[in-house]
């Protein structure tokens, strides 16, 4: 099941100024057609290497891990579903005591996991199965080799990359204690490892140190948290995880995120200030990098500019993808919908937004449609199951997922990130010739 719960309020809308930028936002509840938060497992497993996540649900859920995933799995899979059957529905088996079965039975017989994800659906929801209790009284069991945690990738009032948000809060209780007050970076975010290798040499071309990753490539070495970590996100998604962070003493770095060369620019810049690294050190460890990021976004100019574009609330990251497109590429934003926007996080992005883009939060698929439909964009960014039906009425659409999949943050993969907005564009006009 792709199309996560539906809300039952349809008919709020409501427009209010947002809080940093002056935009007016358009706030829309009612049916909405997004993955789910365990489509994060299949970035996060592969990411997290030493990590498996043991997804409690349904054969749906199984199904959609599966679909999902199914091109990606070279190795044996470190992700399964202990599907709930309709015994422990009605109530008849005791669900805690075949988890615990299932459980065991996965640890013997995969002595390389140092840690184990119970990921609640909705099922589990809906039968009230205690996740966290049971993660507990697992973990109890099997450490020190295995720890056991849990959170939740329902699709009951979720989207897809709350999945990964809330997988980072829940690793950050874990985290060890940063002894002292020394400073120092976290980036926080699931990021392509060679994303994170030019971010490490850029870093330490800047004088910007030590950093570290959240996830870290493995669970069994978690970077300390204190109060001398500052920590910037990589990722718009995370606003859980930034919540947990700040109570252990950490403290966010804001900016606007680094996809493109202006973003990426903008993000160092705030690491760089907090440091008080020079204009003239700034400019030559960034200098290279950003001709590179220039040089390859004039290859897409040419196909983007001037082209309207309308977003689908899915990944939350439509706005500073609709900045970057704007800015950098001559792209019209004539509808940005986000499922949520967190304004604190996205201050920065929204100052740089065109006046003339409407904000959506929310979604109300229907009345998004019409708008779309009304509005014949020349590039939709949604969902999977939106794409197909807007194709076949003629519209040129973009999968949102794969932006989650892709390496694009950076200035290396700023010209990448371009690309997969210039390739619908110039595949339609091929098949229109
Ligand atoms: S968690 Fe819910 S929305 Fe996601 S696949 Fe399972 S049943 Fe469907």
């Amino acid at each position: 099941m792709s199309l996560a719960g539906a809300s039952q309020d349809s008919q709020g809308i409501a427009a209010e100024a947002a809080g940093c930028a002056d935009t007016p936002i358009l706030r829309e509840r009612g049916q909405r057609e997004v993955f789910c938060g365990l489509t994060g497992i299949i970035w996060l497993h592969r990411k997290i290497q030493d990590a498996f996540f043991l997804v409690v649900g349904s054969r749906t859920c199984a199904h959609l891990l599966q679909s999902a995933a199914g091109v990606m799995i070279f190795a044996e899979p470190r992700f399964a579903t202990a599907i709930i059957e309709e015994r422990d529905l009605a109530g008849l088996a005791d669900a805690n005591e075949e988890l615990d079965r299932v459980v065991t039975r996965l640890i013997q017989r995969r002595p390389d996991i140092r840690m184990l994800f119970l990921v609640g659906s909705c099922p589990s929801e809906v039968i009230k199965l205690d996740l966290s209790r049971a993660a507990q009284r697992l973990s109890e069991r099997f450490l020190p080799s295995v720890r056991v945690l849990s959170y939740s990738g329902s699709g009951i009032e979720t989207t897809f990359t709350e999945g990964e948000d809330a997988c980072l809060a829940a690793l950050v209780p874990e985290m060890p204690a940063e002894p002292g007050t020394a400073r120092s970076l976290l980036v926080v975010g699931a990021l392509a490892e060679v994303v994170e290798d030019q971010f490490i040499r850029l870093f330490a071309a800047l004088g910007v140190g030590p950093v570290r990753f959240l996830p870290s490539r493995r669970a069994s070495e978690l970077p300390a948290v204190g109060e001398g970590t500052r920590f910037l996100l990589a990722q718009p998604f995370l606003a859980g995880t930034a919540r947990a962070l700040e109570a252990r003493g950490a403290r966010h770095i804001p900016a606007a995120f680094p996809l493109g060369e202006e973003g990426t620019t903008a993000w160092l810049r705030a690491a760089a200030e907090v440091w008080g690294v020079s204009e003239e050190r700034f400019t030559q460890a960034t200098a290279p990098g950003r001709e590179r990021a220039r040089a390859a976004l004039a290859n897409h100019r040419a196909t983007l500019d001037g082209k309207s574009i309308f977003f689908f609330p899915d990944s939350q990251l439509e706005v500073p993808l609709a900045r970057f497109l704007s800015r950098e590429l001559g792209m019209q934003p004539i509808e940005i919908g986000t499922p949520y926007l967190h304004r604190q996080h996205l201050a920065h992005e929204l100052a740089l937004l065109p006046a003339k883009a409407k904000l959506v939060e929310g979604q109300h698929v229907d009345r998004q449609l019409d708008r779309c439909r009304e509005a014949r964009p020349d590039m939709t960014v949604c969902g999977l199951g939106l794409a197909n039906p807007l194709e076949a009425e003629g519209l040129t659409t973009k999968w949102s997922i794969e932006l989650v999949f892709s390496p694009i943050q950076g200035y290396d993969q700023a010209g990448d990130l371009a690309g997969l907005f210039a390739r619908p564009l110039v595949r339609r006009e091929k098949l229109m010739v």
